[in-house]
């Protein structure tokens, strides 16, 4: 006899910026029914030009509102730069950071509501009603891991010593070329999960990690007290963002170098451990054989390139078939 397995269709995903974001245009596809709770990475907010910045939870916005830059992941589409030209020559920086016209909108909302003593969660729900409809309505709720400032800084030395500096630096102006020595999400530990966090993971048919940066996304989000344990007590699967022994774009070998743990799928899976995980897929290119798979997870095969939103689909598919397979 067949064993029947119940469908999902209530699904949280921890979610970073471009591979997040891409990966849940997919899952959508896939499970156009289901109820998806997206837990946005807050750890690489950072202050800029006086206004607080959330790059993550604007590109899982931005992407799913339709208003994201395709080609560069990130910030607004058909997009301008007179603001930050301007600020250039009051001498206001920093130029490597990339906020344009209309994105300053978004970040004059933000700190608007933050100033009136909103917290994050309750801005963030703001802003999307404009991008993914009316709360109430909404088949995709974004919701930032926590309500309280957690940062992620980077240990490095360079001419001017050992130093921490915030991530934004160490991955956009610095572009990871000098090593970390240390990543560290500060204020993790007395952080506290934003409100509906940790029911929505309770309450979830299962857990499904995109193709995230392991240790600066999902791995920030993981490093909130409460959420790692309520999410290892469900049904969690894996996409793996490393395929061929590289990330697929961007530097997360450097953030992985960091933390001791190779640049390899099955290395990724191991480091979230078994406890975690109990699905993990790997591309194609990185079929693994019987006895190089990571005990207590079940590895699957599959291609894993987003190509496109068809092609993401096929994965979020495959990823919610292993999910029903193994609850
Ligand atoms: P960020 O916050 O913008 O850096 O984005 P995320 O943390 O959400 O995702 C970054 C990760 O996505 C990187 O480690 C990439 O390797 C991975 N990634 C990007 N495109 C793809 C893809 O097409 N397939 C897979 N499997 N991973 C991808
Ligand atoms: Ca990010």
């Amino acid at each position: 006899m067949r064993k029947e397995t119940s469908p999902i269709t209530k699904i949280v995903v921890p979610a970073g910026g471009i591979g997040g974001a891409r990966f849940l245009r997919g899952l959508q596809r896939a499970a156009p029914d289901a109820d998806i709770t997206v837990i946005g990475n807050t750890g690489d907010d950072i202050s800029l030009f006086g206004l607080r910045v959330c790059p993550d939870l604007d590109t899982v916005m931005y992407t799913l509102g339709g208003g994201i830059n395709e080609q560069q992941g990130w910030g607004r589409d058909d997009e301008t730069f007179s603001v930050k030209e301007e600020l250039a020559r009051y001498g206001v920086g920093p130029g490597w950071f990339g906020l344009g016209d209309r994105d300053f909108a978004t970040h004059i909302v933000r700190n608007q509501m933050l100033d009136a003593g909103y917290p994050l969660s309750a801005v963030t729900e703001a802003l999307c009603e404009r991008w993914l409809g009316p709360a109430d309505d909404q088949r995709l709720r974004l919701i930032p891991m926590s309500d309280d400032r957690v940062e992620t800084h980077v240990v490095i030395t360079d001419a001017q010593g050992r130093r921490a500096v915030h991530f934004q630096e160490w991955w956009v102006r610095l572009r990871a070329s000098v090593p970390a020595e240390s990543i560290v999400a500060v204020g993790a530990e007395d952080a506290k999960p934003a409100p509906g966090v940790l029911d929505a993971i309770a309450d979830a048919d299962a857990v499904i990690l995109p193709p995230s940066n392991p240790v600066v996304s999902v791995g920030t989000i993981l490093s909130v007290p409460g959420i790692r344990p309520a999410m290892a007590a469900k049904t969690v699967v894996g996409v793996s963002p490393i395929i061929g022994g590289a990330p697929v774009r961007g530097m997360a070998d450097a953030c992985l170098t960091a933390i001791g743990v190779e640049t390899s799928a099955l290395a990724v899976a191991a480091h979230y451990g078994p406890e975690l995980l109990d699905g993990w897929l790997v591309d194609t290119a990185d079929a693994p054989d019987a006895d190089a798979a990571v005990a207590g997870i079940t590895v699957r095969a599959r291609p894993l390139l987003m190509t496109d939103v068809d092609a993401t689909a096929d994965i979020a598919r495959a990823a919610l078939e292993l999910a029903a397979e193994l609850r």
